[in-house]
């Protein structure tokens, strides 16, 4: 037996698999970067900075998609990117709360870059060319449009989302486009994430009591016109997400609810800090210091 061609045949068996090996760990590490949309199994939901505005996007544990908001024109590419990094490739429901800029304005480039399942609106018209380009566009592209009212709901998967307002439209207010908002519950096992958009008292006043929830997305970028102890105490939030831009000309967050949200020990994040990621396994939820609440009687 030649025992140095034994050698030499191993070794180039060994070489063989060894490469196999690298390659396999190379493809596998990029999939699974690449497959970061497709949930682990939990509900996960990202507040965006988009600067003066809303944005939010929740992965379902199938994978599927909801945005919430698009921000700002000028945050427009930013979120973009974001959603990307996130691989992100469809928005199976994408919400435009109410036709005001700081929530429809990135909706143009949303739409260029990503596939679209189907769009809600609230149903209140502005004359905005904004709205007006928006529509275009939904139109062009011929994607499915509806617009909900309170009561609706929809399931997806495991996590039901439920219109909580418009309950009717309401005219003659200091802001009809906000106090016409598209108001949704994202619920997911025992766990609800109340996504106010720029609901004002007015509309609130239209939909009482709202739910308990353990992350409320607060209204109208924590204006006071949006928040108050009354509703804190409805909803008994843990994470109370304040969605506006750095030294925003508006003063949000107004000193009121920073006040009331700080008395009640809720948890506050703020979008000017950057992304917000929040995970519900639908008993319990973490967010990014993996500080897990909610075990005993979560909601
Ligand atoms: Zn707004």
């Amino acid at each position: 037996m030649n025992f140095g061609l034994l050698q030499r045949k191993y070794k180039k068996i060994f070489i063989l698999l060894f490469t196999l090996i690298i390659s396999l760990l190379a493809v596998a590490a990029w999939t699974s970067r690449t497959k970061v949309a497709e949930s682990d199994g939990g509900l996960r939901f990202y507040a965006f900075d988009v600067g003066q505005g809303d944005s939010s996007l929740f992965v379902l544990p199938d994978g599927k998609t909801i945005l919430i908001d698009a921000g700002p024109e000028d945050g427009g590419k930013k979120l973009v990117k974001e959603l990307k990094k996130l691989g992100i490739k469809k928005i199976d429901l994408l919400v435009a709360t109410h036709p005001h800029s700081d929530h429809i304005g990135g909706m143009r480039r949303v739409l260029s870059n990503f596939q679209i399942g189907k769009i809600w609106d609230s149903g209140f018209i502005s004359s905005s060319p904004l709205q007006k380009n928006f529509y275009s566009m939904i139109q062009k592209k011929n994607i499915p449009f509806g617009r909900p009212k309170r009561g609706h709901s929809e399931k997806m998967g495991d996590v039901l989302v439920e219109v909580i307002a418009p309950a009717q439209l309401i005219r003659g207010t200091k802001r009809d486009a906000n106090n016409n908002c598209l108001v949704l519950n994202v619920k997911y096992g025992r766990t609800n994430f109340l996504m106010l958009a720029d609901m004002e008292r007015e509309q609130r006043l239209t939909v009482r009591p709202l739910p308990r929830a353990a992350v409320l997305k607060a209204s109208h970028h924590g204006s006071s016109n949006g928040t108050d102890m009354s509703l804190l105490k409805e909803v008994r939030p843990y994470f109370i997400i304040l969605s506006y831009g750095r030294n925003n000309s508006y003063g949000y967050p107004h000193k009121e609810v920073v006040r009331a949200v700080s008395s009640s020990g809720i948890i506050r994040l703020d979008t000017k800090d950057g992304t917000i990621r929040i995970v519900s396994d639908g008993e319990k939820i973490s967010y990014p210091q993996n500080r897990e609440v909610g075990k005993n009687g979560s909601y």
